[in-house]
């Protein structure tokens, strides 16, 4: 049976991370992965992933982000090119909706650089956005992009380079701890490891069944629509029109702009419906791309024409939408990083190294005690944490 110090099953934006992590601490590591790289079946797919550090959701997360930046920073002179485009980045909504209240909040928690604006600063400034009076936007400078298909393959490229053994195409069918190692099974043969680390994403509830976490793949569509007109196209590129995040009655909305002649990108940032990586419904329904149509025409009316492009992409959502990184009880050797819940991407490579001290050493010096998988126990005492 081979040997391992350690093994990462699944390579995609966290597996391929924590990969290049714990290589660098020249362990042998071993990457498993079903599918190849720059696949559509899972989280890390759709040409563009928004990063910022402003966090709505909890300033708790603005640490992990100020080191995920400068890791991404490495990782681009790693790969000879920029993965961050910093475009800025608009959070826009009624002044007390979570998008904009949460996002001064962490802002200002952090000192984070930006800028408050009403609706008609919004619309002079980027003459393609067309906010209602009642909304207000907060900027953040910091805002940006990144590419998540070449993300995963700079990440991977890193952790070959660094030594780790990285294979596609090869499922794992079970893991189990067996005299103090780590045994895991593949069609191809069996491996073995001092600790295994689980970054399955969407299939992460077949694979980590014994942790009993509460973990909800769902069903998200994404649609990449052509300007109105040649006029509008010219106001829809990075340079002109910053991505943003609206609430719009009480729906967070998202759109990214033109950045490579496919469109406009615009989704719902809300989960879609239950499914499995098996059962999701991958054809999506006229309806549902109008439903996107209508909510992007409402925010940014000369990006909402023929429809290019949509697919279908997978959230795995915890209760309380915040990330789960922990151990499964009972399997010491054993960490996970899952339920990233729709805002995972940008956090890849500090997830990363979160994940390889846990493997390591048990203990990382980041602040991760809001994402303890203890706290479902706490909130349903019936689930096993
Ligand atoms: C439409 C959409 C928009 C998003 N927008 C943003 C955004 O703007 N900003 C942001 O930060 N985040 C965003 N996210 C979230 C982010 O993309 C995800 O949180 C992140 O990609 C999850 O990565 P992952 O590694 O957990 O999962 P994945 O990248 O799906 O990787 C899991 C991997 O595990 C492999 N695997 C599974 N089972 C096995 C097995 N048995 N054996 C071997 N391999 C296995 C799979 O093949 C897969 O490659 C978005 C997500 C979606 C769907």
């Amino acid at each position: 049976m081979a040997t391992y110090d350690s093994i990462v099953i699944g390579l995609g934006a966290m597996g391929s991370a924590a990969a290049w992590r714990l290589a660098r601490r020249s362990r042998r590591v071993l990457g498993l992965d079903a599918h190849h790289p720059g696949h559509a079946q899972g989280s890390s797919h759709g040409h563009t992933r928004i990063i910022r550090k402003v966090y709505f959701e909890d300033p708790a997360y603005v640490p992990l982000l100020e080191r995920a930046y400068e890791l991404w920073a490495e990782l681009s002179r790693l790969a000879g090119e920029p993965l961050l485009r910093q475009t800025g980045l608009l959070m826009l909504g009624p002044p007390d909706a979570p998008v904009t209240s949460g996002a001064l909040r962490s802002a200002r928690e952090h000192r984070l650089p930006h800028e408050v604006l009403a609706a008609h600063e919004v619309r002079r400034r980027w003459p393609a956005l067309a906010p209602g009076p009642d909304v207000v936007a907060v900027w953040e400078p910091q805002g940006g992009l990144l590419s998540p298909e070449r993300c995963v393959l700079a990440q991977l490229s890193a952790a070959a380079r660094a030594g780790a053994e990285l294979r596609h195409g090869e499922p794992v069918r079970s893991w189990r701890e067996e005299g103090g190692r780590v045994v895991v099974e593949t069609p191809r043969g069996s491996y073995e490891a001092g600790c295994l680390v689980v970054t399955a994403g969407p299939w992460a509830p077949a694979l980590l069944r014994d942790a009993g976490l509460p973990l909800t793949p769902t069903r998200q569509v994404v649609c990449w629509f052509a300007p109105v007109s040649g006029e509008h196209a010219a106001l829809l590129t990075p340079d002109r029109c910053p991505p943003w995040v609206c609430e719009l009655d009480g729906t967070n909305v998202y759109g990214v702009p033109d950045t490579d002649g496919r469109g406009v990108k615009a989704g719902v940032h809300e989960p879609g419906e239950a499914c499995t990586p098996e059962t999701v419904r991958r054809e999506i329904a006229p309806e549902e791309v109008e439903a996107i149509r209508r909510l992007l025409r409402r925010i940014l009316p000369g990006a909402a024409g023929a429809l290019r492009q949509a697919g279908t992409c997978l959230y795995t959502m915890t209760p309380d939408g915040h990330f789960v990184i922990g151990q499964p009880p009972c399997h010491p050797r054993v960490v996970y990083a899952a339920g990233l819940s729709g805002h995972g991407f940008k956090f890849a490579p500090v997830i990363g190294e979160i994940l390889a001290d846990l493997a390591v050493e048990r203990r990382t010096r980041h602040a991760i005690g809001f994402l303890a998988p203890e706290r479902f126990a706490r909130a349903h005492p019936g689930v096993q944490a």
